[in-house]
């Protein structure tokens, strides 16, 4: 199928075939003959880099209205935005931040792009330009099964089918185990395809070769540091020879990983190696920078270029560190490093510019940054109950992201193991296929916050209603009886305990939202934190004026479940109780009578960091002195710029007003 053969413009086909697309992919194909183009609800289960976009762009091209395009990150978003701004004639609009509008400037564009979150929070703020929308893209639609943000997919896309007449939608999803279920949710048709335009081989690596899935198998020489290209010497003495402190990781896999990557740099291929926190992405980075990758191949010619624009970017030691490794042709990518670091780190790789990427899964789910070779050197990360093996969903989207389509004759993706872990990763990641999508919309907080979120946008006023909307989820689709009416009146009861429902007989309705309900609810906070803001305002409102101050309003913030935790060394503990004891007195909390004082010590960390920002303290210094990540400290005052602004807005609906919190406001 020829893409001049569909009902596409001149211009776009024009535009298409300057971007290498003239002839469609398979799945494409399959798309177009199951209506994508003629306003059907389709479900595409295909894999990485099988051209979901162009699927999506032909539904927003021949819709007959306004397109939105949903998808999970930010940094998601802005890519495709770029994408659709450059389609002929189309003008495209953004939206990611500012939980609290309702985005009313969307009205204005052909096609929008915006997170989950922000379209949730637009329809609680009346975004009226939903109503017209013709056509609906959910991207990474299988991520409704992810425990944080799944419920919010799920309900935004029930919310969506209800307020706008009749929309297209179409769901783009990684290879899952039941697309047929989705697809049935959404009334869809389904396009199921493993097609790949470029072949991928699996395979695992355990002393000293590699076995793929295609039969073959491969000797790979490991070495130890400085030894690349010699002959195979063998593990370290010792065989179980272990680095960096870390017991769980043999210093051989390590070594393996080095082997693997030197070996596909060699041929002039790039490579994403994957391990399991960010600390081991910083320290395989520096380990590989070791091999002096720049220049080789042709790849990383402009390394020293990429430091320069690293250091341009600004100065903290981990970017100097990442600046030292980039010189290298190495780089280390996770939520941590600062995002203008990152976004250098993806175009210069992109650009062939750096041979070597060492990241945390995320790095997976994201951006596009294909590589010829992947290696997943970590499959298991520690979680608060142990050592947990990866979810077979998220190791076959890392092994996705091996060969670049046009530039690589082929993608390889290795798993490292052991003679031990062999047999167990082919059963796991080689053979097995992935997870069945799974609603989490039982998860009760979230149903408390989907619960009022309806009442307050006025879409429901009585539990048969919201149970009518909550209906429309993939949740009641899956469940033959979903027993949401037991959950569903005990979270109401919860509401209204917590004054943000009440019973409203006199207005024929069975329930509405109060004033705090309905400020909650726009400002996107989750009642949890609502609550805890209110009686940290309440606490204020009977403290002596000279003890409220910004550190009061910052440790309210941070003591929210809309705060991110942060990172508490027990070397930290000491110094930080005396911070603590010392200002007791601006607290709203009693120090001696929390639940959980290890929880309420970690937020006051974070306000320890906000404040330190706020009075002017350098970026570099933070970091330095309290031991986050760039990135981390970013995002923590985002959100705190986020929940200060609700703070502020649930303040006037008590009645408490304190100079303190337009004080951080301004200086945030
Ligand atoms: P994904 O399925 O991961 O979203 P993309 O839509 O980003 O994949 O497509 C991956 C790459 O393939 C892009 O560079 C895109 O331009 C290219 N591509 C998509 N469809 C075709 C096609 N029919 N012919 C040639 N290249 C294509």
């Amino acid at each position: 199928m020829h893409v001049r053969d569909l009902p596409l413009g001149d211009e776009y086909v024009a535009h298409f075939r300057e971007q290498g697309i003239e002839e469609l992919y398979p799945p494409q194909a399959a798309a177009v003959d199951a209506g994508v183009c003629d306003g059907a609800n389709l479900v595409a289960a295909v894999p990485t880099a099988s051209g979901k976009t162009f699927v999506a762009e032909l539904a927003l091209l021949s819709a007959d209205g306004p397109g939105l395009y949903v998808c999970p990150l930010r940094a998601l978003a802005r890519e495709k935005y770029e994408e659709f701004a450059e389609l002929p004639g189309v003008s495209a609009g953004i939206a990611t931040g500012d939980y609290d509008s309702a985005a009313a400037e969307l009205a204005d564009h052909d096609v929008v792009v915006a997170t989950s979150e922000k379209v949730d929070s637009a329809i609680r703020n009346g975004a009226a330009w939903i109503a017209d929308l013709a056509c609906v893209v959910v991207d990474e639609v299988h991520l409704v099964g992810s425990e944080g943000r799944g419920p919010t997919l799920e309900v935004t896309l029930a919310t969506l089918r209800r307020r706008t007449a009749d929309p297209q939608v179409v769901a783009l999803s990684a290879t899952v185990a039941n697309p047929a279920a989705v697809a049935g949710w959404l009334d869809a048709e389904l396009v199921e395809s493993d097609w790949r335009p470029i072949d991928l081989r699996t395979g695992v690596y355990a002393d000293g070769a590699v076995a793929f899935d295609d039969g073959t198998e491969r000797s790979v020489p490991v070495g130890g540091p400085g030894e690349r290209g010699g002959d195979a010497t063998g593990p370290e003495p010792g065989g179980g020879a272990r680095t960096g402190g870390d017991p769980d990781r043999p210093a051989d896999d390590t070594e393996a990983t080095a082997a693997l990557v030197g070996a596909a740099v060699g041929e002039g291929g790039q490579a994403i190696a994957f391990v399991r926190s960010r600390r081991e992405a910083e320290e395989l980075a520096q380990r590989l920078s070791e091999e002096r990758y720049a220049n080789e191949a042709g790849i990383g010619m402009e390394a020293a270029a990429v430091a320069e624009e690293l250091r341009q970017a600004g100065t903290t030691e981990q970017g100097e560190r990442l600046a030292e490794c980039a010189a290298w042709g190495v780089a280390f990518h996770h939520a941590g490093v600062r995002s203008d670091h990152r976004s250098v780190i993806e175009r210069a790789f992109r650009d062939r510019e750096l041979a070597v990427l060492c990241a945390t899964p995320t790095l997976a789910a994201g951006v596009n940054v294909p590589a010829r070779q992947v290696v997943v050197r970590d499959q298991r990360r520690y979680t608060g109950s142990g050592m947990e093996w990866l979810p077979t969903l998220e190791v076959h989207q890392m092994a996705g992201r091996a060969g670049r389509p046009g530039l690589d004759p082929y993608g390889e993706a290795v798993l490292v193991g052991d003679p031990d872990t062999e047999t167990e990763l082919w059963e796991r990641y080689v053979d097995a296929g992935p997870e069945a999508v799974e609603s989490q919309l039982r998860d009760r907080a979230a149903l408390r916050t989907h619960a009022l979120a309806v009442v307050a946008a006025g879409f429901a006023d009585s539990q048969a209603e919201i149970l009518d909307l909550l209906g429309e989820t993939f949740y009641a689709h899956r469940t033959p009886n979903p027993d949401l009416g037991g959950v569903v009146g005990d979270v109401i009861a919860e509401l209204i305990e917590l004054d943000m429902l009440a019973p409203a007989p006199e207005s024929g309705a069975e329930l509405t939202a109060t004033a705090l309900g309905e400020q909650v609810s726009r400002q996107y906070v989750t009642p949890q934190t609502g609550a805890r803001m209110v009686d940290g305002l309440r606490t204020v409102a009977g403290m002596a004026d000279e003890d409220v101050g910004p550190l009061t309003v910052l440790e309210i913030l941070c003591d929210t479940p809309d705060m991110d935790d942060t990172y508490l060394g027990n070397d930290e503990r000491a110094t930080l109780y005396q911070f603590a004891r010392r200002h007791a007195a601006s607290f709203t909390t009693d120090m001696t009578e929390t639940d959980d004082f290890e929880a309420w010590l970690e937020s006051v960390k974070t306000a320890r960091v906000l404040l330190a920002w706020i009075e002017g303290a350098d970026a570099e210094e933070i970091v330095a002195e309290y031991r986050i990540g760039p990135g981390d400290l970013e995002s923590r005052i985002e959100r705190a710029t986020w929940l200060v602004g609700a703070l502020d807005a649930l303040a006037d609906v008590v009645g408490v007003s304190t100079p303190a919190i337009a004080e951080v406001r301004g200086r945030l």
